[in-house]
C-alpha cells in the first residue's frame, strides 16, 4: 500500500510513502514490547541527553523541517516555523522537570521508625500515539517526548496528512541516540491506527477529532489500558463593554484565523456586549479583511489552503446551515475557485445557537460573532456546548474576568488572550473536548503508574 501526500495549495502529488499493514505493524508492535525494559533501564540522564541532540537537530533543520510542514498541510511557512520554535520551550519545560517529577517520594515513616512508604514512577510500557496533522510538532512532543523520558516505548502514528513530518521526528529521534524500536513510526490511513489498536499496548494516546476519539474508545472498551483522548473543541470568547476595541479585536482575530482556523483551541464562537457590538463587529472585520491569503510558501501569508479537501464541504454545508436560518455573510463565505483547498475568511453576524456554526466544530476560517445582554447571558452561552476545550473572557476588569471564568466549563480559560497553550500548564478537555492530559508536570506523571511501596526494616 502507498499513501499519496497532496500538497493543500496546489492539489500536486507531493511524494508517495510506503504504509504499513496489518503484518508489519504486529512486528512493529513485538520490537517495541522486546525493546521496552530496556530503554526503562536506560538511565535517566542517557533518555534526557537524547532529547537534549534532538532538541539541538530541530533547531538545526528548522528551515528544512518547516518546508515539509507547509508541503504537506498547506501552513503558511511563518506559522511552520513558528511551531518548530513553539516546540523548543516544551522540550526544556520536559527537560527541566522530569527528574523532579519522577523522583520516587517517601511519603512516611511510622513512629517506631521501622516502615518506609515510597511512590515510585514506572513507565507504562508500550505506548500509542496516534496524532493528528494541524499541529503535528506540538501535539506529537507532548505525548512522545515525556513518553520516551518516562521510559516507556512508544509506536507513532502521525495523520495520514503529515506523515512526513511523521518520518522526520522518527530521523531525528533515532539520530539523536533514540533507538528504532524504541520509536516506531507508523505510516498510513485510520486503517492503520484500527491495527495498532488491536496490539496489546499499554496505553493509547490520541490527539484528534470527537468522532474518531470515540471510534477509540469503543475500540479499547474492556480492555485494562490507559487511554487519554484529546479532542476538538467550539472555543467561545466573550468581550465586554469596557475593552479597548481595536486591540481585542486583534488579538481575536488572530485566535481564531491563525493556521487557518485550524488549531482545537481556535476561537469559534465571539458573544460581545451588545453596547460594544457593532463598533467591535466593525473593527474585527476589517481585521479579517486584511488578513492575506495566498501561496503559503511566501512569508507574508497569514491565511493558507485547508489541509484536508473534504473539509471544504463542511464550511460550505455550515455557511448554508447558517444562511438558511438568517444569518448575514458580513465577508467571505465561499470557497475559493483555485486549484487546492481554497476558502474564504468568513464572518457572519445574526446567527443563534440553532445553527451548526454556533454548535459544531468549524475548523476552519469562518466565525459567528452574536451580541450578548451581559455577563449572565454571555457565560450561558459559553457554555451552551458539548465542547469545553478553551473560553476566554476579553474585559479591564480582573475580578469581573476571574468570576466569569471561574463559571466557564472548560479545560483552560484565558482573560485577555486566546488560542494559548503553555508547556507550564496542563491542557486538557472537558465533555467532548476529551479525557486525560498533556504538558505540565502532570502531563509527565500520565505517562507512568505510580507503585506503591511498603517496606518494613528487619
Ligand atoms: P482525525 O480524528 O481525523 O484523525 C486523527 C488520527 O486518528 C489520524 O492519525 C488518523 O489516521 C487516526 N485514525 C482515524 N481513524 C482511526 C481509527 N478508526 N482507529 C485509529 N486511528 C484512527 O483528526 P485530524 O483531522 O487529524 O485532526 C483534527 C482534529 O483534532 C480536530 O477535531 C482538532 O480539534 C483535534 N485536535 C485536538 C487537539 C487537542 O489537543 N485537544 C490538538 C490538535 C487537534
Amino acid at each position: 500500500m502507498k499513501l499519496k501526500v497532496v500538497n493543500p495549495a496546489t492539489g500536486e502529488v507531493a511524494a508517495t510513502l510506503a504504509c504499513d499493514d496489518a503484518k508489519s505493524v504486529k512486528s512493529k508492535y513485538l520490537q517495541a514490547r522486546a525493546a521496552q525494559p530496556g530503554w526503562a533501564r536506560t538511565p535517566l540522564k542517557n533518555r534526557l541527553e537524547a532529547i537534549r541532540r534532538f532538541r539541538e537537530r530541530v533547531v538545526d533543520e528548522t528551515e528544512k523541517l518547516a518546508r515539509v510542514l507547509t508541503t504537506e498541510v498547506g501552513k503558511p511557512i511563518s506559522q511552520s516555523r513558528n511551531e518548530l520554535k513553539g516546540l523548543l520551550p516544551r522540550i526544556d519545560f520536559f527537560l527541566a522537570e522530569t527528574a523532579k517529577t519522577l523522583r520516587p517520594e517517601k511519603v512516611s515513616v511510622d513512629v517506631a521508625g521501622s516502615m518506609e512508604e515510597r511512590i515510585s514512577h514506572e513507565p507504562l510500557g508500550v505506548v500509542a500515539n496516534i496524532s493528528a496533522w494541524n499541529y503535528p510538532w506540538f501535539v506529537g512532543a507532548n505525548v512522545f517526548v515525556p513518553a520516551l523520558l518516562a521510559g516507556n516505548t512508544v509506536l507513532y502514528k502521525p495523520s495520514e496528512f503529515a506523515s512526513m513530518t511523521g518520518l522526520e521526528i522518527a530521523r531525528l529521534l533515532h539520530q539523536s541516540g533514540v533507538p528504532e524500536d524504541v520509536f516506531v513510526a507508523l505510516i498510513g490511513a485510520g486503517e492503520v491506527g484500527a491495527a495498532l489498536l488491536k496490539q496489546p499496548v499499554d496505553g493509547v494516546f490520541f490527539t484528534g477529532s470527537y468522532g474518531t476519539g470515540r471510534r477509540i474508545a469503543e475500540a479499547v472498551r474492556g480492555r485494562m489500558v490507559k487511554l487519554q483522548l484529546e479532542l476538538g473543541g467550539k472555543d467561545p470568547v466573550y468581550v465586554c463593554e469596557d475593552v479597548d476595541i481595536a486591540k481585542a479585536a486583534a488579538g481575536i482575530a488572530d485566535g481564531a484565523f491563525y493556521n487557518t482556523g485550524q488549531s482545537c483551541c481556535s476561537v469559534e464562537r465571539i458573544y460581545v456586549n451588545e453596547k460594544v457590538f457593532k463598533p467591535f463587529v466593525d473593527a474585527f472585520v476589517a481585521e479579517v479583511k486584511g488578513l492575506r491569503r495566498g501561496d503559503p510558501t511566501d512569508d507574508q501569508t497569514y491565511i493558507g489552503p485547508l489541509t484536508r479537501a473534504p473539509h471544504l464541504k463542511v464550511l460550505e454545508s455550515q455557511v448554508k446551515d447558517a444562511r438558511r436560518k438568517g444569518a448575514k455573510v458580513l465577508t467571505g463565505g465561499e470557497r475559493v475557485k483555485a486549484k487546492g483547498n481554497w476558502f474564504e475568511p468568513t464572518v457572519l453576524v445574526e446567527v443563534s445557537h440553532a445553527m451548526d456554526v454556533m454548535r459544531d466544530e468549524t475548523f476552519g476560517p469562518l466565525i459567528g460573532v452574536m451580541p450578548v445582554k451581559g455577563d449572565a447571558e454571555a457565560v450561558k452561552l459559553m457554555n451552551d456546548t458539548e465542547y469545553g476545550l478553551t473560553a476566554g473572557v476579553y474585559t479591564n476588569d480582573r475580578k469581573r474576568a476571574e468570576r466569569i471564568l471561574a463559571q466557564l466549563n472548560s479545560g483552560s480559560v484565558y482573560w485577555n488572550c486566546c488560542d494559548r497553550v503553555s508547556p507550564r500548564l496542563p491542557w486538557s478537555g472537558v465533555g467532548n473536548s476529551g479525557i486525560g492530559l498533556t504538558l505540565s508536570t502532570y502531563g509527565i506523571e500520565t505517562f507512568t503508574r505510580p507503585k506503591a511501596w511498603h517496606l518494613r526494616g528487619a
